[in-house]
């Protein structure tokens, strides 16, 4: 029990109180996160079955992190059988073992946006609309509020305030969109993300037996970010709760940022008349920013007309003021906020991963991934286009989905003529037109060609044959192969990896290259999956692929670098040294939201929750040039560095008129452009160039071969490794080996990694060698 000492008054009495409901309202850094994480290790400790607790987290990198506490706490064992994930990954599992209950093969594809947009352009163009009217983004925004309010296309057709906004906004025809698209989905056994949630909420309304089932399974129901969740998530929260009641969640109200895509306010006041006999605890201190930082986020949200109202202090003292930099032109905020990146990080000995840039939008990353590379600092960037996103790594995963459904219609159509095997849009579109006509799915359509040809002539069939003889061998080693195996043969027998082999193009070169990558990544998973004992198939992988968020193409290599990513990607993350660039108007806050007094408070908590990520020190820039669009623009300085309290502010420029009467001080640190200049060129001579080529690349597994005196990494002999040894492992580094359970050739070892934790090996499979 020693780790209750962990944890203030307030929150022991939070974590020990495990029965009945409960609600943890607290500002920023106030260990919210720590109490959820503390409750499951108390549980677990008091003989709590893991399995039949269910933890639901924002990302999975967060699910991740805190099974590791967790299994700090308790050891792995337990940790592993936690049902711990964000709601997408947790509900598409479920999915999977009722699908039937809801006409959906177990084998269901998990459509990405880019998947759905695609879907949507297409119908959109079948029904002959104009996809300037129709744009395919804000008809899928517009489905997916429906679907995240739980109003299926049906209900859609029939609710006359949905049809009066669609024809206010000039698509009246969007129900009708909204209606061929789920019967799209349905006849090609995919779901989209809004309906990994909405599919849930129907399988438990219409399946009282299922719902009984895992009310009964599910006695300990924890949430985090509760602020940000939406309606449908908010239903399947509460509709499994009912049976135990013992459902804990904690949120913060001003960190709720997630507005345009359906969150909900509002579940938070919902939790106090779904249970009004709940618990609630308000933690007021901050463990994580100064009192500096603290203060100075105090007084922004105070702004906020809506808000529930607590106190937030801090104890930590020594803070410096928050610094505000300007920059003349976008491209020397990047300079400057390099430069001073390397300026503290020498003057305090610090890591790059002390510190991280946030930003507004994607887009300006780019400007400070340039000056930190010419500087020869190493960074992360999350978010933005992903790995997964390139369009030659969605080909070769179209294959996979087709092996392991067939059906997938997205996948269909971008791989039928790919490589080139002459198979025309004019086929496609006949294909598409009977699967249409016949209510079929387009596979279907093609595997019955010999007896209804469609109007297609023998040649052409005789192609699509091949094709679907092709896929057809792929799907027959699904069960058999492992997922390295499977992705092997396809990008092989597929010509994919000739093709892109043949193409010397620079372009062709990298598109080889991540395809090597991706299959390096699949080879990792599968290895690594045998190591735990978890399934290692190819639909294994997909399913991993299908629901990353922007955190999980983390690395270990990635550790010692500048982070930089949206503010929005931030939630719940701290770092020391903070940068929050791009403070201007119109870009924060956003353009868009500063008509209504709503979308300005929500930006204006985007701000606080920007402002909380900070441990020691905050530095906000702005430019006052900016290229927007390829012209230039002159932003003024961001409202919201005014409505900082100005006793925590330090200007690190002369103050123009915009900024008189904040009675600041000047900091001293601000270094002039030349002298930049200078160390900038003499940096560049002493380092090699250290530019990542992969910004956001799948996992490089490293040399199967050890270059140390004593070789090779090996499967282990299970004899040979005993507890209380010093192992190292191929991917994990070195450990100390825990304890040892199960029997040969199933023996499992616990062992604890310096870098990632505690993790269970099993030893037939696990690359070790003794150090
Ligand atoms: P956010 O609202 O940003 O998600 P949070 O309320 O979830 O924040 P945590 O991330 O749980 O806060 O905690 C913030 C930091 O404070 C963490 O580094 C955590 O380890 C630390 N912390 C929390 N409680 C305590 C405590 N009682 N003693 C020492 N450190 C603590
Ligand atoms: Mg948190």
């Amino acid at each position: 029990m020693d780790y209750l000492n962990d944890l203030n008054p307030v929150q022991r009495e939070a974590v020990e109180k495990t029965e009945g409901p409960s609600l943890v309202i607290a500002g920023a850094g106030s260990g919210k996160t720590r109490v959820l994480t503390y409750r499951i290790a108390h549980l677990l400790n008091k003989g709590v079955r893991p399995y039949t607790i269910l933890a639901l987290t924002f990302t999975n990198k967060a699910a991740r992190e805190m099974k590791e506490r967790i299994a700090h706490i308790v050891g792995s064992e337990q940790a592993q059988s936690l049902w711990m994930g964000t709601f997408h990954s947790t509900f598409a599992k479920i999915l999977r073992y009722e699908a039937e209950h809801l006409g959906f093969d177990s084998n269901f594809t998990i459509y990405d946006t880019q998947d759905s947009k695609n879907l949507l352009r297409s119908i959109i163009k079948e029904m002959k609309l104009d996809d300037k009217v129709y744009k395919a983004n804000d008809v899928l925004n517009r489905i997916s509020s429906a679907k995240n309010n739980l109003v299926t296309a049906m209900a859609y057709a029939q609710n006359s305030a949905a049809q009066e906004i669609d024809a206010a906004n000039r698509r009246p025809l969007t129900s009708e969109i909204y209606k061929r698209y789920s019967h799209r989905c349905r006849q090609a056994n995919a779901m989209d993300f809004d309906d990994l949630l909405l599919q849930t909420n129907i399988l438990f309304k219409n399946s009282p037996e299922v719902l009984a089932k895992y009310q009964a399974k599910f006695k300990y129901i924890l949430v985090d970010e509760y602020q940000d969740t939406n309606y449908s998530q908010y239903l399947i929260v509460k509709r499994l709760a009912e049976q135990h009641k013992n459902v804990s969640v904690v949120g913060d109200d001003a960190q709720s940022i997630y507005s345009f895509r359906g969150a909900k306010i509002e579940n938070i006041l919902n939790f106090r008349n779904d249970y009004p006999n709940y618990q609630l605890f308000k933690l007021e201190q901050n463990y994580r920013s100064t009192k500096v930082i603290v203060n100075a986020a105090n007084s922004v949200i105070k702004k906020n007309q809506s808000q529930i109202k607590k106190e937030s202090f801090s104890e930590k003292e020594g803070g410096e003021n928050i610094k505000v930099i300007k920059a003349t032109t976008d491209h020397e905020e990047g300079y400057i906020i390099a430069n001073d990146i390397f300026e503290t990080k020498m003057r305090n000995r610090l890591k790059f991963e002390d510190f991280a840039i946030l930003y507004r939008t994607n887009a300006q990353s780019r400007i400070f991934e340039e000056s930190l590379r010419k500087m020869n600092m190493p960074y992360k960037i999350y978010g933005g286009l992903s790995f997964y996103q390139r369009k030659e790594i969605k080909d070769l995963l179209s294959y996979f989905r087709m092996a392991v459904n067939p059906n997938d219609e997205e996948a269909i159509k971008r791989v039928i003529n790919y490589p080139k095997r002459g198979i025309g849009s004019t086929t496609i579109g006949k294909l598409q037109e009977a699967a249409t006509s016949t209510g079929q799915s387009m596979w279907n359509i093609i595997c019955g060609l010999n007896e209804r040809p469609y109007g297609l002539n023998a040649g052409t069939i005789s192609k699509l044959m091949k094709f679907a003889n092709l896929v057809n061998g792929f799907a027959m080693k699904i069960e058999h192969e492992t997922a390295f195996e499977l992705a092997s043969r396809i990008s092989s027998e597929t010509g994919i990896i000739k093709e892109l082999y043949n193409d010397r193009s620079p372009e062709g070169v990298s598109r080889h290259e991540n395809i090597q990558e991706l299959l390096n990544a699949i080879q990792d998973f599968t290895q690594i999956a045998l190591e735990e004992d978890r399934e290692n198939k190819l639909a294994n992988y997909l399913e991993d692929v299908a629901l990353l968020t922007d955190h999980d193409n983390e690395k270990d290599e990635d550790r010692n670098k500048v982070t930089m990513m949206t503010i929005h990607s931030s939630k719940g993350l701290e770092f020391p040294y903070l940068y929050v660039v791009g403070m201007e108007e119109e870009l924060f806050p956003s353009k868009l939201s500063t008509s209504s007094p709503q979308e300005l408070e929500e930006e204006r908590r985007l701000f606080y929750v920007a402002l909380t990520r900070a441990q020691n020190k905050v530095s906000l820039s702005f430019a006052k040039a900016r290229y927007k669009w390829g012209d230039m623009s002159y932003p003024r300085p961001s409202r919201f560095i005014k409505e900082i309290d100005p006793q925590y502010l330090d200007f690190a420029y002369e103050q123009e008129p915009e900024f008189s009467g904040f009675g600041s001080r000047i900091s001293e640190s601000d270094s002039s452009h030349e002298q930049m200049e200078n160390r900038t060129r003499f940096q560049q001579k002493k380092k090699p160039e250290m530019r990542p080529k992969l910004s956001q690349s799948a996992p490089r597994i490293r040399p199967t071969v050890n270059t140390e005196s004593n070789g090779q990494f090996e499967a282990s002999d299970a004899n040979t490794i005993q507890a209380g040894m010093q192992i190292e492992h191929q991917r994990f580094g070195k450990g100390k080996v825990l304890h040892l359970e199960g029997e040969a050739p199933n023996i499992k070892a616990t062992v604890f990694f310096q870098n990632v934790g505690q993790k269970q090996l099993l030893l037939k499979f696990a690359k070790l060698k003794i150090v």
